[in-house]
């Protein structure tokens, strides 16, 4: 007899008290820390870091998980599996939140100052950052906690600074002035990317410019009147008849009466408005190309806080709404307003503070982004970098193919500051990695850095390679890098993905990852986006203590499959948790045989019975298409045919079939099958739910004979592998066949509300599979609860007997009605349904005659009644049979 264990397993699986526990267990044996062997190809996956700003959300209870079923699954494949985990300073999203801290404390950070609101942000961050590694392990998250990185630590911030020097001596980074979009809240410059563009139902304004010298009006068009104080131009297409005449002329700008000129540009899209458009380049970025090609001035009217500077002369210090109202009314005092149109069109808005933001000219530091596009193109294109789902390459390459130059410059207090240093002597600049004492150019010490920070995604760009130490050659950067799998959300494709694979190619002259994996967004039950206003968002917390980890992650990735959405449900975290309970049950049934049984656990494999052969070939065969399916990707794919052969397959079968053996003490006893595939079952399913598999197969090793599960831990187990010998089609094709008899005469009972304790009759024609099938007979009367049991030697029914007739796949079951009812009070339960379904037909039939209904009730309600009619009607036909054949 195996070991006789001391403590027995409780009688339900309580995640809250084993999952702590047995995170530590890994975490104290060193099992998140990957082994560098030369020999071996590792696999590596950099985790996106999560903002610092906040508590981690479900979204990242997402990557998690999905990035830990990987880690896993190649860690107990035997590769040196490397999760490297970190988090971001987050630049712009950080200091709002602290800036509305301090605002609730009545401080202001320029009251405040740099230094000590610096202090101030740096301080609430590294309390969120302990709480985001705590989450992140309460998640099971099997990442290297010694290799963490912070994207200010001063590793990663060195890197930082080099990749930028490295880039200006390039010529690949400079600094223009550029039509940027500001946040006036949040005061800083803002990439594309960081806008939201919104559908606004705004207006467009026609307004009459007069020609100078003459009586004669030229009419524009625009949504923003504020604007016309910042015109240096009026253009229209040069193709344009209507204006021919008028190029060249010159027209007074209404409100500040600057003379300026009309002039032709290609871009001026004759069909907008009056064709004549009105040029604002210091506030429009297609205004500011056609102001660079023409050589026209740039006037800005707007101050950092969205008021009217001194050049909106009258109208200087109104804010930029009160002075679009202010301008309105005067020009319709001077008549020179001549008509208003609702317009809908696209305004952008500040992805953090949702503010309006406003386009302006400013000095600000930009990459050139086309250079390092091409080589980032063709690594796509030669596919040493697949992107999965593969519909996501074409949006990638043609984001790639028209990609504009990068602004980098944020006029924030929080991040990695500008490695440039002015002159106050010469005007020069000098960039450079070190604090510099003096300037490079004329060493003056009269030198003071850059005030900006740069774009957070700058260092979220070099993540792969900053974290490994680069620029240093380190041994993690020659061995980890590139890495596997870079695995986000589709949201961050060009934030992101498409940045890293820039700029780890510009710096280390190879791919950063050969694989992008890009998930859905997790929606409600409703299919809508989660979002805090909506208040429909999942704590991942919560949920953990209310079902445990690993339903979470079994909710996370059911059906989950690359690029498409998720929805997340109360219904997927209960069949989570209750997929745990059913292992558990499963488990203990098993270890409560082992301690009850006096079996040797090899398994014989001459011998063996049909249900043994059948459970070993499914098993089999689940292993390898689930190997396949994780191969591809398809982890929702792979978790469901898990679940679907341990819950269906194991335990309600072949767990179901093994009680009766055992308690028959038939031989050969099932027990070593059922230790073995439970074992190996267990082992494939830890990726997906590491704490309840460990739990129980840590109860199960404890009552192994040695040499069964030789290591200390089931995540540093081998991941199974299939064996083709296993798969039996012949046994699969009996037990389908028999599980298919006992599920029909189920179903049958269920049917026709049969009581649990009366047995029914059946009889079973199952052609050549007889004689196999026939030995199943004492399962079957048990499981399907059916005696007698008997087979038949021809297909169909005695004629004219009262039967209930089952035609399965490769069966026919056939049962007797009177086995399952009272005929005589299913006689009169019938004869009751007819005259009712009788008069409905009568009443139906009378309405659709009435000439009245007909004509005034609309036609769908006449289409309806008369379906109705005819599936009464064919009702009443069916009853009828069923009545005739209970009087035969
Ligand atoms: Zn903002
Ligand atoms: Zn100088």
């Amino acid at each position: 007899m195996a070991e006789t264990p001391k403590d027995e397993m409780p009688k339900a699986y309580e995640a809250g008290k084993v999952e702590q526990k047995w995170y530590k267990f890994w975490l104290d044996k060193g099992y998140f820390t990957p082994k560098i062997d030369p020999k071996k190809k590792p696999f590596v996956i950099i985790m996106p870091p999560p903002n610092v700003t906040g508590e981690l959300h479900i979204g990242h209870a997402l990557t998690a998980t999905l990035e830990d079923i990987m880690v896993r699954w190649h860690r107990m494949m035997g590769e040196p599996t490397l999760w490297l985990p970190g988090v971001d300073h987050a630049g712009i999203a950080t200091q709002v939140v602290v800036e509305k801290m301090l605002a609730g404390e009545g401080v202001d950070r320029h009251k405040l100052g740099r230094e000590k609101t610096q202090a101030r942000i740096r301080q609430w961050a590294e309390s969120r950052r302990q709480m985001i590694a705590r989450q992140h392990q309460r998640l099971g998250a099997s990442c290297d906690w010694g290799r963490e990185r912070y994207t200010l630590d001063e590793g990663p911030s060195r890197a930082v600074r080099t990749a930028f020097v490295r880039l200006y001596e390039k010529g690949l980074i400079y600094r223009g002035e550029r039509i940027i979009n500001w946040c006036p809240r949040c005061a800083t410059a803002l990439s594309d990317l960081e806008t939201d563009h919104q559908d606004i139902q705004g207006n467009l304004y026609y307004v009459r410019y007069p020609l100078e010298g003459s009586k004669e009006f030229i009419t524009v068009a625009t949504t923003r009147p504020e604007t016309i104080l910042g015109d240096t131009a009026v253009a229209v297409n040069p193709k344009d008849k209507r204006y021919k005449g008028m190029v060249g002329k010159k027209v007074i700008l209404p409100a500040v009466k600057r003379v300026i000129p009309i002039i032709a540009d290609e871009a001026v899209d004759p069909e907008f408005g009056t064709g004549a458009v009105k040029i604002t380049p210091a506030h429009d970025p297609v205004d500011f190309e056609v102001a660079q090609r023409n050589d026209l001035p740039l006037v800005s009217i707007l101050n950092p806080d969205v008021t009217m500077n001194e050049n909106a002369g009258p109208y200087a210090g109104l804010d930029r709404f009160e002075c679009r109202q202010a301008i309105l009314d005067d020009l319709e005092k001077e008549g020179l307003l001549v008509k208003i149109e609702p317009y809908g069109h696209s305004v952008g808005h500040c992805m953090r503070c949702q503010t309006i933001i406003e386009p302006i000219a400013s000095q600000q530091w930009f990459i050139s982004t086309k250079p390092l596009a091409g080589p980032a193109i063709k690594a796509v294109q030669a596919e040493s970098i697949s992107i999965i789902p593969e519909r996501f390459t074409k949006v990638y390459l043609n984001w790639m193919e028209n990609i504009r130059d990068w602004c980098i410059s944020r006029q924030l207090w929080w991040g990695h500051r500008i490695p440039v240093w002015y002159c106050r002597d010469c005007g020069e600049v000098t960039v450079s990695v070190d604090e510099p004492k003096a300037c490079g150019k004329c060493g003056s010490s009269k030198i003071e850095q850059d005030p900006d920070v740069l774009d957070t995604w700058f260092s979220s760009a070099l993540w792969p390679h900053s974290t490994m130490g680069w620029p240093d050659d380190t041994g993690d950067l020659g061995y980890f890098y590139p890495t596997t799998v870079m695995e986000t959300g589709y949201d961050i494709l060009f934030f992101w993905v498409a940045r890293m694979i820039m700029m780890g190619l510009a710096d280390t002259g190879d791919i950063p990852f050969s694989t992008v994996y890009l998930h859905g967004l997790l929606r409600d039950e409703k299919g809508e986006k989660m979002s805090k206003v909506k208040g429909n968002v999942v704590d991942p917390l919560d949920t953990i203590a209310k079902y445990g980890t690993d339903a979470l992650r079994f909710a996370l990735t059911n059906d989950i499959s690359p690029g498409n959405d998720i929805k997340l449900t109360p219904s997927r975290l209960e069949a989570g948790r209750n997929f745990a309970n059913k292992l558990w049950n499963a488990t203990r049934f098993v270890v409560r045989s082992i301690e009850a049984e006096d079996v040797a656990l090899n398994i014989k494999r001459d011998g063996l019975a049909v249900e043994d052969r059948w459970i070993l070939s499914r098993l089999s065969g689940t292993i390898a298409n689930v190997t396949r399916l994780m191969d591809n990707f398809q982890f929702g794919e792979a978790q469901r045919q898990l679940h679907d052969f341990l819950w269906g397959e194991f335990c309600d079968w072949y767990i179901e079939f093994a009680k009766i053996r055992l308690s028959s003490k038939e031989e050969p006893s099932p027990l070593p099958v059922l230790v073995y595939a439970l074992e190996t079952s267990l082992r494939l399913l830890h990726p997906f739910m590491p704490f309840v598999t460990e739990e129980l197969w840590q109860n199960l090793k404890k009552r192994l004979p040695a040499g069964w599960a030789k290591t200390e831990s089931i995540m540093v187990a081998a991941y199974p592998a299939a064996d083709d010998r296993a798969i039996d089609p012949e046994a699969e094709r009996v037990m389908e066949s028999i599980v298919e008899i006992i599920h029909a005469i189920r179903n049958a009972r269920a049917e026709h509300k049969v009581e649990s304790g009366r047995w029914i009759e059946a009889r079973v024609y199952a052609g050549e599979l007889t004689p196999a099938i026939k030995a199943y007979s004492p399962a079957i009367e048990t499981l399907a609860k059916a005696r007698p049991v008997s087979f038949l030697e021809s297909r169909g029914e005695a004629p004219g007997e009262n039967v209930l007739a089952l035609v399965l796949k490769s069966s026919e079951v056939i049962i007797p009605m009177e086995s399952m009812v009272d005929l005589e009070a299913e006689r009169q339960r019938l004869e009751q349904e007819i005259a009712r379904t009788g008069a409905e037909v009568a009443r139906l039939e009378a309405r659709l005659k009435d000439k009245a209904f007909l004509t005034k009730a609309p036609p769908a309600v006449v289409a309806k009644e008369r379906d109705n009619l005819s599936g009464r009607k064919d009702r009443l036909e069916r009853l009828k049979t069923q009545l005739a054949r209970f009087k035969a």
